[in-house]
């Protein structure tokens, strides 16, 4: 029998229940759909390839492609050589991308496929490329095999050639396409000439055109992700999650970083803009200021709705620290904010921002799962919940209005389309939060009034 401690048996450290994070390989298949005439390709059984696939087109409305090496019970045994070899071979000849990037799943992980050594034994069509990368799913998220991917993406391709290309590098973090062309048109605001790894705008948000095109007119360029060794600065968006690949890039091609939060929220948004000030040397134009002083206004006009009201904030770690962000800034009390991707790194930052703004009794967790983030409300409750579609439950059985933000979001629409980071994004949110408090408020009204009449 095993010697625990009552404290011990009331933990839960191995099983998670409802757990705010999801497996290595979406993220790095979101990571390959961000590149230009790129095949993700999951090296496991077809299983793994279908959910992964599953879960990105529900989040985003639109068919997320991807190739499977397709195990049987032979290959689990002997090996995925020859299936990944043929599949390679197929793709090229049937889906003709530019190029294929391979990650692993939990079964290739556990035998010990050696994915170098099949690339290299792999007859690859000339000016065609195939990249790799490990994403083995008991260890992590889909946030790190996001980094993952993107790293796997300057291994393999980033070059320096000595001469700078004048250009600064944007690891826009695992955000939605809507926010990447938010951080995009702050960058063009300012006059940078940037490349962004990985970028799904146009990709999966391109327009319907009554045609299906395999390889929309979005992503990063290869030749781009080549160059991005020789761009002068890179800034990592979303320290926990962009920081290795950026840091992957100092080690092999020598270029500096910044790793900064995600935007979202006034200060994050101008530490953003101020990197792009300090970099381009420009001044910071009318329309960026313009945006700004609206944010604040609407943020002044709504503060009766929202000052002290307590929030649940759950999803992804850059994604939550920003919100956490956004809504001490607004005057609200994070109350409960939790990731499922583990790191303590997400604690600290979530604890220096309680410290920063001078709020006492919020509690952070990382490694968590939205049935203890449930227990926790049901001890204590909040007034508002933030975060992916899987907080619905919560938001049912406790009566709690539920603002949807972060991923994955499989129960509404539209909202890939639209920005949480930037001025723009933040007011967004800013109109959800008040929108979801005076609904709430007024409904409560009403039964009062009800009660009043009988
Ligand atoms: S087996 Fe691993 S990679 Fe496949 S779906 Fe499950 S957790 Fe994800």
């Amino acid at each position: 029998m095993l010697d625990l401690t009552p404290k011990e048996l009331s933990e839960r450290s191995a099983l998670r229940v409802n757990p705010a994070k999801t497996c290595q390989p979406v993220g790095a298949m979101y990571a390959a759909l961000g590149v230009h005439k790129c095949m993700p390709h999951s090296h496991g059984s077809q299983g793994c390839c279908s959910f992964h696939r599953m879960y990105l087109t529900r989040h985003f409305k639109e068919p997320a492609i991807a190739a499977s090496s397709s195990f049987t019970e032979g290959s689990s045994v002997f090996g995925g050589g020859s299936n990944v070899k043929t599949a390679v071979k197929n793709i090229f000849d049937m889906y003709n991308p530019d190029i294929i990037a391979i990650h692993t799943t939990c079964l290739s992980e556990t035998i010990g496929d050696d994915l170098n050594a099949f690339i290299q034994d792999m007859d690859i069509p000339e000016g065609k490329i195939v990249v790799h990368t490990n994403t083995p799913s008991y260890v992590g998220s889909h946030i790190t095999g996001f980094g993952n991917m993107i790293s796997g993406f300057i291994k393999h391709l980033a070059k320096s050639s000595k001469q700078s290309n004048g250009k600064l590098n944007i690891l826009p973090g695992f955000v939605n396409p809507g926010d990447m062309r938010e951080m995009k048109k702050l960058a063009d605001f300012m006059g940078a000439s940037y490349i962004m790894l990985p970028d799904t705008s146009g990709v999966l948000d391109a327009p319907m055109t009554g045609s299906y095109e395999m390889y929309p007119k979005g992503g990063t360029k290869i030749e781009d992700i080549v160059s991005m060794g020789d761009s002068e600065l890179t800034l990592a968006l979303g320290e926990l999650t962009c920081e290795a690949p950026a840091n992957e890039l100092k080690r092999k091609c020598g270029v500096p970083y910044s790793a900064m939060p995600l935007p979202i929220g006034i200060e994050a948004t101008d530490a953003y803009v101020m990197a792009l000030s300090h970099f381009t040397k420009n001044e910071v134009p009318y329309e960026i200021e313009e945006e700004r002083g609206q944010l604040v206004d609407t943020m002044l006009d709504g503060h009766p709705y929202f000052h002290n009201k307590s929030v649940a904030i759950y999803g992804d770690p850059d994604t939550v620290l920003g919100i956490t962000a956004l809504v001490l800034e607004m005057g609200m009390i994070p109350k409960y904010v939790i990731t499922g991707t583990p790191g303590e790194t997400f604690v600290k930052k979530a604890n220096e921002l309680f410290e920063k703004a001078g709020v006492i009794g919020c509690k952070a967790k990382a490694a968590g799962d939205l049935f203890e983030l449930h227990q926790w409300i049901k001890n204590d409750s909040v007034d508002l919940l933030i975060g992916g579609t899987h907080g619905k439950h919560i938001a049912r059985a406790e009566d709690i209005p539920l603002i949807r933000a972060g991923f994955p979001i499989i129960d509404r629409y539209v909202h890939s389309y639209m920005p949480i980071v930037g001025y723009k994004g933040a007011m967004r949110l800013v109109e959800l939060i008040l929108t979801a408090l005076m609904d709430r408020q007024d409904r409560d009204c009403k039964e009062e009034d009800m009660e009043m009449v009988m």
